[in-house]
């Protein structure tokens, strides 16, 4: 028999934490945003990695609550610019969480280059600390795609309009929540994370 713990999901992006708490519901695990704590303070995203940012701000909310705290950081990378936008991808236009605006750069610094080389990626990494502020469990996913030239669909948040999968002939933007629940970089991180998280409570 297993004793999970309530645990807060360090995130202010309410999309994420949507699909987060879908992909948690059937496991039993009680998600509690960090939106709850109003005095806990907004975590400065300053790492250089997706790992070390998910690490700041799981390990930081943690300490100020004394609760076990989960959090992810992700974002596109574009092969044809080297990796960019990456950890800056929620500010690659330069206000935070700006999804038009960061869409319109990626457009335009795409704007010369040809449909086979617009190859990309989503990234997502998630960590679990304790309440000390350890990081007791980590997990990579990643999702595959191309940036399209213009606009498809409306679901989905960020730069999923754009973001084209391959095998399904449709963007992030219109296919389902179900099935980006499913097969996205988020889904595959939390698929290896949470079996994690109930086995350490075992
Ligand atoms: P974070 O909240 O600092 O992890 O930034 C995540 C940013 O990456 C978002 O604001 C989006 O720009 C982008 N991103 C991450 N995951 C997704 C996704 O599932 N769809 C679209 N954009 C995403």
């Amino acid at each position: 028999m297993s004793f999970l713990p309530p645990i807060v999901l360090s995130s202010r992006n309410k999309k994420k934490i949507g699909e987060i708490a879908e992909l948690m519901a059937p496991h039993g695990v009680e998600l509690i945003g960090v939106e709850s704590f109003p005095h806990v303070p907004e975590v400065d995203e300053d790492g250089d990695s997706f790992a070390a940012n998910a690490a700041k701000k799981a390990t930081e909310v943690a300490k100020s609550l004394g609760a076990w705290v989960i959090a992810e950081d992700s974002g596109l990378c574009v092969d044809a610019l080297g990796g960019a936008p990456g950890i800056y991808s929620a500010r690659y236009a330069g206000e935070q969480g700006a999804d038009a605006a960061n869409n319109q750069k990626l457009l335009s610094e795409l704007a010369n280059v040809p449909t086979e080389k617009r190859t990309a990626y989503y990234v997502c990494y998630a960590v679990l600390s304790d309440p000390t502020g350890v990081i007791r469990l980590e997990a990579e996913g990643r999702c595959g795609g191309r940036i399209l030239t213009d606009y498809h669909g409306s679901n989905g948040f960020g730069y999923d309009p754009l973001f084209l999968v391959p095998e399904y002939h449709q963007t992030f933007g219109q296919l389902n929540a179900a099935v980006k629940r499913h097969i996205s970089h988020r889904a595959k991180a939390f698929e290896r994370l949470i079996p994690r998280i109930v086995s350490l409570f075992g």
